[in-house]
């Protein structure tokens, strides 16, 4: 039964180079979202899923349409738009530096 060591030995090494890409990508993506500028003042809305974000969000690349500007998180959230909470959309501006 020596080639079935093997077989599970491939598939033991193809399971661990996924799980291995798998960290890489989901690295990248969490560090998107946790170097999103917040200097901008004004937000884009996304009509598709009514949420707004600051212009930096990687959720915004998925926008249909290029979104709606708002030029503030309270003019979003008159026109009902809810807040991203990956971009902190409601959160305070930071002073641009
Ligand atoms: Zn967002």
């Amino acid at each position: 039964m020596k080639g079935n060591k093997f077989r599970i030995l491939g598939i033991a090494i193809i399971v661990a180079i996924l799980a291995v890409a798998y960290q890489a990508y989901s690295t990248s993506v969490e560090e998107d979202f946790n170097n999103i500028s917040r200097t901008e003042t004004y937000r884009m809305g996304d009509h598709y899923t009514g949420q707004y974000h600051r212009p930096g969000c990687p959720k915004l690349k998925q926008t249909y349409g290029g979104g709606k500007r708002f030029e503030s998180a309270t003019a979003a959230e008159l026109e009902g738009y809810a807040a991203c909470k990956r971009c902190d959309a409601a959160g305070p501006d930071e002073p641009a530096k």
